[in-house]
């Protein structure tokens, strides 16, 4: 067989994905791209906005940094195209992920071209490109029936007026373009691209914006004229990443914005809830445009002695009531009953309590119905109500194999309890470097303590200069006056306590006192 490439046949090369990553916001990513993130071998990305996105590979995928603006990683574009021939050539499925969209200024028809001359097979995945993306959360639209009915997307990586740069735009042409202009990478030459369109034919007063990281928490627009627009990025110290959008589309931004006008936009929150239970407590806040740090303290496993509560599961029926105080209480419980051979009908003849809310939704996951929430969600509340409804009764009080022992103390005067540990809860050993450097800079705005037990580790975790910006410039969100109370034990101030003792509880504290600081703001700037 004639080969030119190398020894294999060719069912054995794999295929590079070239996915288009979005424009920052991780949820932008199209579910093709997600599928293929989750089946590939090797994974060989930019920089992105979002480094969330790599968490859909699998464990053990190969994570290839190719660089590309920001950051130490950095790859020459030959070099590129190397490692996804190589890595296809042994048999790897590649995704090759890219910024915005593979083919709008992302070099991906060039890789694909190396692909196709190695004989390597690909597919492109569309992604949302940043002009598409930063129009929808800036609230200026590209074309519209009266404003625009054209849009241009264009280059701004050279100086226009650099007369030796060799890669010249026709910007006369653009000059008399009749509609909407999304300029990428112009950050640099803001002033030169602005002057020559003037100097082409737009008008001076012609509106004109930048939007800096958009779909992201971080983003900023700022809108104004093509004349003075140079002026106010320059003030407002514009970074890359960044686009210019320049026509009458511009204006429209006073009416359609929306995405800085959500509850929590910019503010960046440190979760120190542990993984598993810290997932949809980031969700809620990012729906109201926080930024989520995750940073668990603690972490949950499966108990190691599990003696005690294969013991209490073999004799479900001598208990007349099972009361959980954690959604994670009850994943651990339903998982071990499972691995015992059992099935929820060992729980038909059982009542069932939940500390609160989130630990009786973990129960509806599995189709059970807390027969008892309190209304106050904390130990001592959940102990007086089943000291009314359980008095006389046996009770399996399944929990975390260390916490507050309050429940079992108040509840064994008047009925007959027995406490399991079902899960491991133990702290974590150090926080993420990451999270450290951001408290100590002070480019964090909340940390929520959802226990005590959070709180201590948390302190303990802090290198000095980072615990003495917690309390002040960083604020602290606490759960519960318990929690509270541990707090001001360590020395820390409390920003706002939850007046509901869950998570839905903490974020509107967070969000009232945003709203209160952001009316503050507006009033004085009068
Ligand atoms: N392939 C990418 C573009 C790569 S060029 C895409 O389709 O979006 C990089 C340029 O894209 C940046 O210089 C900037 O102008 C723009 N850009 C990328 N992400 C952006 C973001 N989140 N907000 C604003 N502009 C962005």
């Amino acid at each position: 067989m004639e080969d030119s490439g190398g020894t294999r046949d060719s069912e054995q090369v794999g295929t590079v994905y070239l996915v288009g990553a979005g424009p920052g916001d991780p949820g932008l990513l199209t579910r093709r791209g997600a599928e293929l993130l989750a089946i590939a071998d090797v994974v060989v990305y930019d920089h992105l906005a979002s480094s969330r996105l790599l968490d859909l590979a699998r464990p053990g995928t190969r994570l290839v940094c190719a660089g590309k603006s920001v950051g130490h990683c950095t790859m020459s574009q030959p070099e590129i195209h190397r490692a996804l021939i190589e890595h296809a050539r042994a048999g790897r499925t590649v995704v090759r992920l890219k910024g915005g969209d593979p083919l709008i200024f992302g070099r991906g028809a060039e890789e694909a071209e190396a692909l196709r001359s190695a004989g390597v097979p690909f597919e492109i995945v569309p992604g949302v490109t940043a002009g598409v993306g930063a129009s929808a959360t800036s609230g200026i639209p590209l074309t519209h029936r009266e404003a625009a009915s054209a849009v241009a997307f264009v280059t701004g990586h050279t100086n226009p007026e650099d007369s030796a740069s060799t890669h010249r735009l026709d910007w006369s042409a653009l000059g008399r373009f009749p509609g909407t202009l999304v300029v990428y990478m112009g950050v640099s030459h803001l002033g030169a691209i602005c002057r020559t369109l003037i100097r082409e034919g737009k008008p001076p007063e012609t509106p004109a914006a930048v939007v800096e990281s958009g779909t992201t928490p971080a983003q900023r627009t700022m809108v104004s004229t093509l004349a003075d627009l140079p002026r106010v990025a320059s003030e407002s110290l514009v970074r890359p990443p960044a686009l210019l959008i320049v026509g009458e589309v511009a204006r429209m931004r006073a009416a359609l914005c929306w995405y800085e006008d959500r509850l929590l936009f910019g503010q960046r929150i440190v979760v120190t809830r542990p993984s598993g239970e810290s997932e949809r407590s980031a969700a809620l806040i990012e729906a109201l445009g926080a930024e989520v740090i995750l940073a668990p303290t603690v972490q949950i496993g499966p108990i190691e002695e599990s003696a005690p509560l294969d013991a209490a599961i073999d004799q479900l029926s001598a208990f007349d009531w099972l009361v959980f105080t954690s959604s994670s209480g009850v994943r651990f419980f339903v998982k071990r009953l499972e691995e015992r051979g059992r099935d929820l009908r060992a729980l038909g003849h059982l009542r069932l309590a939940a500390i609160g809310p989130t630990t009786a939704e973990a129960l509806a996951a599995y189709h059970l119905r807390a027969d008892l929430v309190p209304d106050e969600f904390r130990s001592e509340a959940l102990a007086e109500s089943l000291a009314e409804k359980a008095a006389g009764a046996r009770i399996l009080l399944a929990r975390a194999d260390r916490g507050r022992t309050i429940l079992r103390d108040e509840l064994q005067h008047v009925a007959e309890v027995v406490q399991v540990a079902v899960y491991r809860n133990a702290d974590v050993e150090a926080l993420p470097p990451g999270v450290i450097d951001r408290i100590a800079e002070g480019t964090v705005d909340w940390i929520t303590l959802t226990s005590s037990a959070i709180a201590r580790r948390l302190h303990g975790l802090l290198p000095g200069p980072a615990r003495e910006r917690v309390g002040r410039e960083v604020r602290l969100a606490s759960l519960s006056p318990v929690t509270t109370a541990t707090v001001h034990e360590l020395g820390w101030e409390v920003a706002v306590e939850a007046r509901r003792y869950d998570w839905s509880g903490l974020v509107d504290a967070i969000v009232e006192r945003v709203d209160a600081d952001r009316r503050n703001a507006s009033e004085a700037s009068l």
